[in-house]
């Protein structure tokens, strides 16, 4: 097989041993330590074909590869497997400005989409802190999230066209760019987010928006949370084009307040979230309602970008990560209403197991989105952090939420994905894997354990 491969490829198109590099063992989740039988680098969607019509025959799995900035293990191959990295097949290759849409390969790193949409004058509404590694196949095959959903919508509500590998080789094409098109079944929608499970994404039609207009941002503390939820209320119905409501819980806020060199509340508040939005009169006027009718308590208005970096910094928590080796980051969604209610009960259920760990929260609560920040004494082994999993997906299951807002399933959460999806929903999810890839080449054992 490696051999069909070298001859389809080229040499610089299928390493082996040694030449493979470290990267290719695991994403950022870290969990990975295996190397491929070999790591696959196709620089066209003819090579793609090619090889996945190899490893076909040959009953070989395929593990796609993307910028390895996914958290849940998803890209992460065995030792039985080949890695097939996009990123060869990448770069821009067209942006129509009337039909406001990008052609892109699916390799192409993200930040490097956005800067041919920004210089060709549009935003690419696709964003997130991994923006300088990860690729586009990458963001659709996880549909990624990240810090404009409130505006922008997830990865797929800004997909309009794909091309997709089939596990036998079968190049499907549409790069449609019309909004519009209701002709049968809708297969974009079936990829984005499948984490490699059913085919591999080679292009895609990327729908661009105008670039923004100057923005305002402000950093505001809260009493408690049914002000949180009142304030969202608030700039829903009065900042049209609300573009980030990021919420910070007491004991996130603090933490990452005292590990940075400056302060913005000295007395950190029961909530701060930090609110952005174009800048309009409307604005100020919003918190000053707000601050009168006590739903605030005080607020920071950012003069200058830099002052808005420092909110950001706060929240992204970068502090914290490098404070805490070991930390482990959990990405929940459950109805907005009840995410202070679900905090209070995590916490509660965490410390009474765990004394003396770091538990705290903040999140894209308008996207009904939370992250829980857990971190164990000395770091715990794997069956303590199996039982912090099994506390809060546990407590998810109750609420009726999502074990995985953004980050996907792979393999990090798949033991726990019949907490989210009823069993009907498992069988109908596993009849479309079986059609589509009846060998179960494509990535096994992700989303699903390898033998359903
Ligand atoms: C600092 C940091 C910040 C992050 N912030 C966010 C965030 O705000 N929101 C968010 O949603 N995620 C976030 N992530 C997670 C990660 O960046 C996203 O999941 C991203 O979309 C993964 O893209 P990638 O190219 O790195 O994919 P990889 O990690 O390489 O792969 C991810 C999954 O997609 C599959 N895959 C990759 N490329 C293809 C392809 N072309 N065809 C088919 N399958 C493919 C892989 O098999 C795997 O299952 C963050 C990660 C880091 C490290």
């Amino acid at each position: 097989m490696l051999e069909e491969l070298r001859a389809a490829l080229g040499p610089a198109g299928c390493l082996t041993g040694a030449d493979i590099p470290e990267a290719a063992r695991s994403d950022a989740s870290r969990s990975g330590h295996a190397l491929p039988l070999a790591l696959l680098r196709p620089a066209s969607v003819s090579e793609v074909s090619a090889a996945l019509t190899i490893c076909h025959r040959h009953g070989v799995p395929v593990v796609p590869q993307g910028g390895m900035t996914g958290l849940a293990g998803g890209a992460n191959p065995d030792p039985a497997s080949v890695a097939l990295s996009l990123s060869r097949l990448s770069g821009v290759e067209e942006i129509d400005a009337e039909g406001m849409a990008m052609v892109v390969r699916a390799g192409t790193v993200l930040e490097t989409a956005q800067g041919a949409a920004e210089e060709a004058g549009f935003l690419l509404p696709i964003d997130m802190g991994a923006r300088g590694s990860c690729q586009i196949g990458g963001n659709i095959a996880t549909n990624a999230g990240g810090l404009r959903v409130l505006r922008d919508g997830m990865t797929r509500d800004n997909l309009l066209g794909i091309e997709v590998v089939l596990a036998d080789g079968t190049v499907l094409t549409r790069l449609t760019k019309e909004v519009k098109n209701n002709t049968g079944y809708d297969l974009r929608h079936l990829f984005a987010g499948s984490e490699g499970t059913l085919g591999v994404i080679t292009r895609a039609v990327i729908r661009l928006r105008p670039l923004p207009t100057p923005r305002r941002t402000a950093l505001a503390a809260l009493p408690d949370f049914a002000a949180v939820l009142r304030l969202l209320h608030l700039a829903r119905a009065q900042l049209p084009g609300l573009s980030a409501f990021e919420a910070m819980w007491d004991d996130y806020f603090a933490f990452s307040q005292y590990l940075l060199p400056y302060t913005l509340f000295t007395d950190p508040p029961p909530f701060a979230v930090i609110l952005e939005a174009p800048d309009d009169p409307a604005f100020d006027t919003l918190l000053e309602q707000a601050l009168e009718e006590g739903v605030i308590l005080d607020a920071l208005i950012a003069q200058s970008l830099n002052d808005a970096r420092r909110f950001w910094t706060l929240r992204e928590g970068e502090a914290i990560d490098a404070a805490l080796p070991g930390l482990i980051n959990l990405d929940i969604s459950l109805a907005t209403r009840r995410l202070d209610e679900f905090a209070c009960r995590c916490r509660a259920d965490l410390l009474a197991r765990f004394h003396g760990a770091h538990v705290s929260f903040f999140g894209h609560i308008a996207d009904s989105n939370l992250h829980v920040a857990v971190c164990l004494a000395g770091g715990g082994d794997a069956a303590e952090i199996h039982e912090v999993d099994a506390v809060v997906y546990g407590l998810v299951r109750e609420f009726g939420g999502s074990i995985s807002a953004e980050h996907g399933v792979g393999i990090l959460k798949r033991d726990w994905l019949g907490h989210s999806r009823s069993a009907a929903e498992l069988s109908a999810m596993q009849a479309i894997k079986a059609t589509l890839d009846p060998k179960g080449i494509l990535n096994p054992g992700k989303v699903f354990a390898a033998s359903a």
